[in-house]
């Protein structure tokens, strides 16, 4: 399921090579077709990334609201497109690029009003500027519920997802199972800031890299991919700070994974 960054990453993408030009849009597999009409021949302003939702907002005309789900893809390149295979819901050909959506949870026409509403249902998200962490720390602060169940709340924050939820929580050393109403303010902050920072990496480099560098197995190059995190999908293995087995087990419906000496029971960061 792709996190914040990587819906960030595909609307750079499409700023790139479709933002500015009028776009040709269809529907090779069919249930997008009235969708792909009402877009087809109009200037894509700009694609902006919510979250894990994505808006291409056209000049005088419509906006398409995307959320790939967890089956959801986009492709794209330049050059001819090839050939449709499989279900594309969406082909865009603009100038010498493309961009192919498949499989997405929603790919449908949206209105401002609409938009309005599903922003005002959406927590702040941390690669936008303007995002106020406060919004997230009154969710937070009132609730009962764990903390690591409320970080992948997308009325918490947007755009986190199941790796930046173990990491962050290990990073400050936060039970996953405290409740939100126990976390100290202090330590929400100095998450969120973290969370803004391990975010924009993740837009730059595609990869999501959380181990500081006292903590990392070599001092030196590039870090091999199970060397990137502390926690995440490192069940069995010993954590790189106390050497303690990390542990996994499911909260809202992902797995979470976690160091039980370093993220003690009540340990509120
Ligand atoms: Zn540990």
């Amino acid at each position: 399921l792709p996190e914040g960054h990587t819906i960030r990453r595909l609307a750079n993408l499409q700023n790139k090579f479709l933002a500015g030009r009028v776009v040709t849009a269809s529907s090779p597999q069919g249930r997008f077709t009235g969708g792909a009409a009402a877009i087809d021949g109009h200037v894509l302003r700009t694609t902006e990334a919510v979250g894990k939702h994505l808006f291409q907002h056209y000049r005088g005309g419509p906006t398409v609201h995307i959320h790939l789900g967890l089956f959801g893809k986009l492709t794209s390149g330049t050059g001819e497109p090839p050939e449709p295979t499989g279900a594309v819901r969406l082909r865009l050909v603009a100038g010498h690029a493309w961009m192919d959506l498949r499989g997405a949870t929603t790919c449908e026409l949206i209105d401002p009003p609409e938009i309005a509403v599903l922003l005002a249902r959406l927590g702040p998200d941390p690669l936008r500027g303007d995002a106020d962490p406060l919004r997230a720390w009154k969710r937070i602060s009132r609730s009962k519920t764990a903390i690591g169940a409320l970080l992948m709340d997308q009325k918490v924050v947007a755009g986190v997802g199941n790796v930046y939820r173990a990491e962050l929580l290990f990073r400050h050393r936060v039970d996953p199972f405290l409740p939100g109403a126990r976390l100290r303010e202090e330590t929400w902050m100095s998450m969120w800031a973290d969370l803004v920072t391990l975010m924009r990496a993740g837009v730059r480099t595609g990869r999501i890299e959380t181990v500081l560098a006292e903590d990392r197995p070599r001092a030196r190059g590039a870090l091999k991919r199970d060397e990137a995190g502390y926690v995440y999908r490192r069940q069995g293995l010993p954590c790189r700070v106390c050497g303690t087995e990390i542990r996994t087990e499911v909260m809202v419906a992902r797995n979470l994974f976690w160091c039980p000496h370093c993220q003690a029971p009540g340990n509120a960061g």
